[in-house]
């Protein structure tokens, strides 16, 4: 008998899936809206311009390829830092943080999951109802026992905050709290400032580990607004994770550029922790790949790219803001008479559409346009070009 005869199928990635599906639709008109993935105007992945100039310096002064540091590039791991928790932040001149290069957001989640299940391995994992659906997969793999905590209220149009704070009230001590940091995936809701407020004061009060997931800083209201939870965690005094995501924000999807910091109470605390994170990484896969932290690092510390990064980023935060209003717009020209301002008050590059799992199909099928089936639609894959196709389709399984 093979070695392999009991192996399993495993079940389809349903995102994956989806994209599989679209590509082999033949009809002309379909659109993608199921990947999270930002696309311009025309329709295209854009190469950002800092990356491109930074690449380009780089290339004119080429370097050999040896093996990076465990936890990666230097000055990457500090301009990560210096984004995430502010240059002029006491934390990091404490030498509070450690900071580890990571392959990707995924990667920053794993390496802290993994760790974090050495330090306390009964611990249970809560996310968000719903929440991306790597979240459940990974802290399950990691060895955790994963529950949800209350978030999306579907008749609210919004969050259910009561019944999320009475969960993380009733957590036990040392439960760890994934949390969105911003721009919510799939809903697009995010939390306000007082209510963020309220949730750090009970991870405090209760003793819980709150895990920021950044995989979208910058896509929500700006930099330093959608990092402003962080501040709210180091003003309370807590120990935290946050795993950080480049891959949009840098489009650079690929190259995997992401980091793990964990606050911790001490430098010395500080120093442990990243000696442990190195372990994780050594036995996952030893150490980073150069390329897509260099291109970060580069623009984060070079003050002329990194004002064109944040030009840049703000062109694909606008624009998305502006496919919202467009798209409510066209629903409402196209004769749907329910309020759906509620894609307005959305952040980020998704949207809660509030369509059925049956409305989804009925796009699929009939107009060609791929959402996933719980009404999630990616906005940033509108365009100037798909928009009234879009609306109409959407207009036309609604009405
Ligand atoms: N966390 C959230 C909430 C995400 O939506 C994503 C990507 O879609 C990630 C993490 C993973 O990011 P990366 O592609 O950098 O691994």
């Amino acid at each position: 008998m093979s070695l392999f005869a009991a192996v399993e199928m495993a079940p389809r990635d349903p995102i994956l899936g989806l994209n599989e599906q679209f590509n082999a639709d033949t009809n002309p008109a379909k659109v993608n809206l199921g990947v999270g993935v930002y696309y311009d105007d025309k329709g295209k992945l854009p190469l950002l311009r800092c990356v491109a100039e930074a690449e380009a310096l780089m290339q004119a002064a080429a370097k050999p390829r040896g093996y990076l540091p465990i936890d990666g590039i230097a000055a990457y791991d500090k301009a990560v830092q210096g984004l995430v928790f502010g240059a002029d932040s006491a934390v990091l001149a404490e030498g509070r943080v450690a900071t580890v290069q990571a392959l990707g957001g995924t990667g920053g989640l794993k390496i802290g999951a993994d760790f974090l299940k050495r330090l306390n391995p009964n611990a249970q994992v809560l996310i968000s109802d719903p929440s991306w659906e790597n979240h459940r997969a990974l802290f399950t793999n990691a060895g955790f026992a994963v529950a949800t905590y209350p978030y999306y209220d579907a008749a609210q149009r919004g969050i259910n905050f009561e019944a999320m704070l009475a969960a993380l009230q009733a957590a036990a001590a040392g439960t760890i709290v994934v949390l969105h940091a911003c721009c919510h995936n799939p809903t697009g809701y995010d939390l306000s400032p007082a209510q963020w407020s309220q949730v750090v004061d009970t991870v405090k009060a209760r003793g819980l580990v709150a895990f920021l997931d950044m995989a979208y800083q910058g896509f929500g209201e700006g930099i330093a607004e959608d990092g402003a939870v962080i501040q709210q965690c180091l003003a309370a005094g807590l120990d935290f994770f946050v795993s950080t995501s480049f891959s949009k924000s840098f489009s650079l999807y690929g190259e995997r550029v992401g980091a793990l910091s964990v606050v911790c109470g001490s430098s010395a605390e500080a120093g442990k922790v990243l000696s442990q994170l190195k372990i994780v990484i050594r036995t996952n896969y030893s150490n980073p790949p150069t390329h897509g932290a260099q291109v970060v690092a580069h623009v984060l510390s070079t003050p002329a790219l990194r004002a064109m990064w944040e030009e840049e980023l703000a062109g694909m935060r606008v624009r998305i803001r502006e496919m919202r209003q467009a798209l409510v717009a066209e629903l409402k020209a196209a004769g749907v008479s329910q309020d759906l301002s509620f894609v307005t008050r959305q952040k980020g590059m998704f949207s809660y559409s509030g369509l059925s799992a049956a409305q989804m199909q009925r796009l699929r099928s009939e107009f060609g346009v791929y959402g996933v089936d719980s009404g999630r639609i990616c906005v940033a894959a509108l365009n100037s070009r798909n928009l009234k196709s879009v609306a109409a389709a959407m207009a036309a399984v609604i009405k």
